[in-house]
């Protein structure tokens, strides 16, 4: 391994060196359609087939090329996770939703893997298995009981991994053991896009790259949409915007905080350190508040490692050493290591940390997928059309609700993200002091 910069080479993703987001074939602008869609990831594409589908016509709009947001850039773990704990959620709203929410968990899951199975969408999707860290014996214990749960409750292959076995699955002292899921696995997020933008245009949905939605209005039982490319009636609206969300649905806007998400990419390793470092090839994850995702990449030679970034600082270099850092603590072995890409892109979250599909003055939303939305966009989408369509049972789902809370004082700049990061970092650091002690 060469030790050069430690910034990376490109800083674009590793993904688009496969399947780039591109434009799409132009298509004029209908005058007026039954529905329009404001983004074209996955959760506005997946919309948008189901309802073509159902014989609707659709017109999708996206601020830049399709998938150029979130769902080409992210790391591709079908992790479908919510942030809340079930009792959480229970005090929240209740236990029935609490259940709910958990059991449309795996059913999202179960329902990509189908979607990408019965409309042979080639994207390295592999079930490889996820593994979780522990930062010390107390989360140890913690996760494990909840492992076993979600084994009795679902069905789903959990398990624990004592810390003197957490070599078969990772080559790091770091953790104190930790859980597996065998319901989780990997693909290749922009390939994943392109297949679904192919199946999407095959229906035909009309897709706008590079139009943006600037202003919706109501229009007698309708829509009137603006674009650059001029405007268009609308039955119904669907705002699928998720972390990119800017003033056209300044509704949505209030209750949707975008937050930075980064990768790194290393360059190709020897193959003898990637059976070292990730001897099963599995996703990986960890329970720390500001945890790292990371996995190899779908050829296991290299590895992705993910997580948050902590603010809009003046060093842009701080974000890649910080990612840096985290791989060395896992990986000592790569100190100096190369890295090919560093890129980042946009998660949107909202107060209750739940996805969410709500309706107000007649316009659905869809989003609030938390950084999960690789599971939750498609099938969130898919619930949001047939709720559209007024399909019955297909329209059901625990995630519609009534509109998440407005966050107080904000109206679109994330001024105070900085202060959560910090505070998070430090819970970080007290429960590892606390590991350790
Ligand atoms: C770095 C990173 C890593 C991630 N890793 C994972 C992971 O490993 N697993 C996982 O499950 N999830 C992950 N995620 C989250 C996941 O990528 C997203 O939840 C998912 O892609 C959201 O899809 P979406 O369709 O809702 O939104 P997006 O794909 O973000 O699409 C929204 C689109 O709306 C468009 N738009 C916004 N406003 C307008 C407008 N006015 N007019 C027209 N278009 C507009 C934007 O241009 C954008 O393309 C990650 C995200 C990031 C950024």
């Amino acid at each position: 391994m060469s030790n050069t910069s430690i910034l990376a080479e490109k800083a674009s993703p590793y993904w688009w060196e496969a399947a780039p987001p591109g434009p799409v074939p132009a298509q004029p602008l209908a005058k007026s359609v039954d529905v329009a869609i404001v983004g074209a990831g996955y959760a506005g594409l997946a919309a948008g087939l189901t309802l073509a589908r159902a014989g609707r016509s659709v017109a999708a709009f996206d601020a830049m090329h399709p998938g150029e947001g979130a769902s080409s850039r992210n790391g591709g773990i079908t992790s479908g996770s919510i942030r809340p704990s079930h009792a959480a959620i229970a005090r929240t709203f209740d236990e029935a939703t609490a259940n709910a929410v958990e059991a449309e968990g795996k059913t999202a899951r179960e329902f990509l893997y189908e979607f990408l199975s019965t409309e042979n969408i080639d994207c390295d999707f592999q079930k490889t298995g996820l593994f979780k860290g522990a930062l010390g014996y107390d989360q140890y214990d913690k996760m494990a009981r909840d492992a076993e749960g979600l084994a009795k409750r679902l069905g789903i292959e959990s398990y624990a991994v004592p810390y003197k076995e957490q070599q078969q699955y990772i080559g790091t002292d770091f953790y104190r053991g930790g859980v597996v899921r065998k319901d989780i696995g990997g693909l290749h997020p922009a390939k994943f896009h392109a297949g679904l933008l192919k199946v999407a245009l095959a229906a035909g949905v009309s897709v706008h790259g590079h139009t943006p939605v600037t202003a919706i209005r109501r229009d007698g039982a309708g829509f009137r949409l603006q674009t650059p490319a001029g405007t268009i009636e609308a039955r119904q609206v669907l705002v699928c915007s998720n972390g990119y969300t800017d003033g056209a649905a300044p509704y949505l806007r209030r209750r949707l905080v975008p937050v930075r998400s980064r990768i790194i990419v290393t360059e190709e390793l020897p193959p003898e350190v990637m059976d070292r470092l990730m001897p099963q090839r599995m996703m990986m994850g960890e329970g720390r508040q500001l945890g790292h995702y990371y996995r190899p990449t779908p050829d296991g030679r290299r590895i992705l490692l993910g997580g948050r970034e902590s603010g809009h600082g003046t060093d842009a270099t701080a974000p890649i050493r910080r990612l840096r850092r985290g791989l060395t603590e896992l990986f000592p072995e790569l100190e100096g290591v190369r890295l090919s890409h560093s890129w980042f892109g946009r998660v949107a979250m909202n107060r209750d940390m739940l996805p969410r599909i709500f309706e107000k003055d007649g316009i659905l939303y869809a989003s609030g997928f938390c950084g999960s939305g690789v599971v939750w966009a498609p099938w969130v989408g898919t619930r949001a059309a047939h709720r559209l369509l007024g399909s019955g049972d297909q329209a059901r789902s625990a995630f519609f609700s009534r509109p998440p809370a407005a966050v107080p004082l904000y109206r679109g700049n994330p001024w105070f993200m900085p202060a959560f990061i910090k505070g998070y970092a430090l819970q970080d650091r007290i429960a590892w002091w606390r590991s350790k002690r």
